[in-house]
């Protein structure tokens, strides 16, 4: 992979940017994603933060490699601090765990007044992700799953607008916010490939919770994964 050759989660993520957007990438290690982005004109410019001292060091080495330093600024700083609200109106989040998503989000709500768009690939944790979003009225827009050296990626694209929408439709919202209400209709491979596993998953831990030392904490997790198996297998069903 480099700025010219993207991953296929990466090309996922920059294939949701609008031509003409002014993006930040937050947590861009490389800043293969804004180079790919300023590079193949879909932005004239970028802003690529980074909070840690090494990714920092590479992005800004991989941006004077290509000689993008009048168009690709890179930042270093936690989460949204980076930027100006003024200067951004889409922003990427790609390749962290969906709680870590959510907190450089909640903590820099105030950087996102003149936000129009959210493209958030979430390695894990999607669900939380989902749920950020409805809190603060952001609305799922579009959804892709996709495989890639054998991991399962999720990418999620939301814009301002009304939360419920995507999930008016939907027999059960809990079902929707963890799998994803876009996801859920299209029920490819991937997406089936990802819920087996975790299905699986679930069944193996419920075997070893039985095993357990019954307490109060142990019953809400059961009845949690319970609930979860349900959820999935009833979606497998339709
Ligand atoms: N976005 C790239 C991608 O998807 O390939 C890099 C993903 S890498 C696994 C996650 C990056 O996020 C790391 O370089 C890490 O330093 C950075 N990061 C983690 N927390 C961050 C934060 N609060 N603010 C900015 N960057 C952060």
């Amino acid at each position: 992979m480099n700025e010219l050759l993207l991953s296929k989660r990466l090309l996922t993520v920059a294939n949701e940017i609008p031509i003409g957007s002014k993006i930040a990438d937050i947590g861009s290690d490389h800043a293969y994603l804004p180079c790919y982005a300023v590079l193949n004109g879909i932005v004239s410019s970028a802003i690529a933060g980074e909070v840690n001292e090494g990714p920092f060091q590479s992005a800004q080495k991989q941006v004077n490699k290509l000689n993008l330093q009048g168009y690709i600024d890179v930042r270093k700083g936690n989460g949204l601090e980076v930027i100006n609200p003024e200067d951004v109106n889409v922003i990427t989040i790609a390749g962290m765990g969906g709680q870590l998503i959510c907190e450089i989000l909640e903590e820099g709500k105030d950087k996102l007044t003149k936000v129009n768009r959210l493209i958030l690939q979430p390695n894990v944790a999607a669900s939380n992700v989902r749920k950020w979003l409805i809190e603060n009225d952001w609305e799922l827009i579009n959804e892709q799953i996709l495989e890639e050296d054998g991991k399962i990626y999720e990418v999620l694209t939301a814009e301002r607008g009304i939360p419920d929408n995507p999930y008016r439709d939907v027999q059960k919202k809990a079902a929707a916010i963890l799998l994803g209400p876009f996801l859920m209709k299209t029920n490819n491979a991937a997406f089936k490939k990802k819920w087996s596993l975790e299905l699986s998953n679930w069944k193996k831990i419920l075997k070893q919770l039985e095993q357990a030392t019954v307490t109060e904490e142990l019953v809400t997790k059961r009845k949690e994964i319970e609930e979860n198996i349900r959820m999935v297998e009833e979606v497998f069903k339709q």
